[in-house]
């Protein structure tokens, strides 16, 4: 399983790289990073964490399409952190830039970790939201980026033009090549994006918090039961972000909704949950949800415990029905009384 090292500077580069824009990005709302020269940008940044701390174990570059960089630029960067003192680097980038060039001279400059932009593997799903790339090429990305380096996927749900089936061939097929880890985003529509626009038109209709949670417990336990390990489950809140939402799902708290759903799932359907006395709590889920539907299925289990992708396993064939068309009735309930809680302090 993929663990992090302890301390990663990240360091955002918005946009750098990318060709076009996707049309639910705005990457300055969701980083928080203002403008600016790419390289004054990334500098001021590490100096100031540097001004915080000097004891970071790896550099991230994250927020563009690293790989995607004019050639110049991305030396630049490169020398940049080495000169900054970071021998150790990762960088996040789209899957149609990683052709063996770029990935030797990664490889040269330390880079450890390789994180793709997948989002989805349906080609509708990616031309509509103008992703500069083919599933195909995606596949052949994240297979050669995986023979050489740790290899993280990103994957959104609720998508423009996506369906319940396609985010459960997308995670069915990315759990089948078994990245080290993955984040999962729900698609939140902000403000100065094309998507803002197909949503005012009616022409996006985002699926409703109850259907948004559904499609991310079916990723979320895909991926944890082939054993990557999804490291981030929702966006992550910042003030600029809440701000700039116009429509779709957010809630600070998704993750914690997404694992609550799956851990309601597998003990509606199944046995119990035996977990040791300090970890225990972890099963109770949000707003002590689990615990007030099954007081006597989650137990303490001193010999025996039950893992969270043997939970995932069984309860993502409860999650949809008929091929990811519907939901199976319970389960849904269940996701809505989660959206319900949101609601109750
Ligand atoms: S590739 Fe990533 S950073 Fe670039 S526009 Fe698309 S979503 Fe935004």
């Amino acid at each position: 399983m993929h663990t992090f090292p302890r301390r990663i500077l990240p360091v955002f580069i918005p946009f750098a790289g990318c060709r076009n824009r996707c049309v639910y990005c705005n990457q300055n709302r969701i980083t928080g990073t203002g403008s600016g020269s790419l390289l004054e940008n990334a500098s001021r940044q590490i100096s100031d964490y540097l001004s915080y701390s000097d004891k970071w174990d790896e550099l991230a570059f994250y927020g563009g399409s690293f790989t995607c960089i004019p050639q110049k630029d991305r030396l630049a960067l490169y020398e940049l952190a080495r000169e900054k003192g970071f021998d150790r680097l990762r960088f996040s980038t789209s899957p149609d830039c990683v052709g063996n060039d770029v990935l030797d001279e990664a490889e040269a400059f330390g880079v450890r970790t390789v994180e793709l932009g997948v989002q989805s593997l349906s080609d509708g799903v990616l031309s509509l939201n103008k992703r500069p790339y083919d599933v195909e090429t995606c596949l052949k990305a994240i297979k050669s980026v995986s023979r050489r380096f740790i290899t993280g996927v990103q994957m959104m749900t609720g998508m423009y033009g996506e369906t319940a089936a396609d985010v459960a061939n997308t995670a069915d097929s990315l759990a089948a090549l078994k990245p080290a880890y993955a984040r999962i985003y729900p698609t939140v529509v902000l403000a100065d994006t094309e998507l803002a626009e197909l949503y005012k038109t009616d022409c996006y209709i985002p699926p409703t918090p109850a259907e948004m949670l559904l499609r991310t417990a079916y990723a979320y336990a895909a991926l944890t039961s082939a054993g990557t390990n999804v490291i981030r489950t929702g966006l992550q809140s910042t003030d600029s972000l809440e701000d700039s939402i116009k429509g779709g799902f957010y809630h600070p708290a998704f993750g914690d909704m997404v694992k609550t759903l799956i851990i309601l799932i597998f003990l509606h359907n199944y046995g119990e949950i035996n977990a040791s006395q300090a970890d225990i709590h972890k099963f109770f889920g949000y707003k002590s949800l689990a615990r007030k539907h099954f007081p006597d299925k989650i137990i303490i289990g001193e010999d025996f415990q039950t893992s969270l992708p043997e939970i995932c396993l069984k309860a993502k064939e409860h999650i949809f029905e008929n091929n990811g068309r519907n939901p199976e009735r319970n389960s849904a309930s269940y996701a809505e009384e989660l959206i319900r809680q949101t609601h109750n302090r």
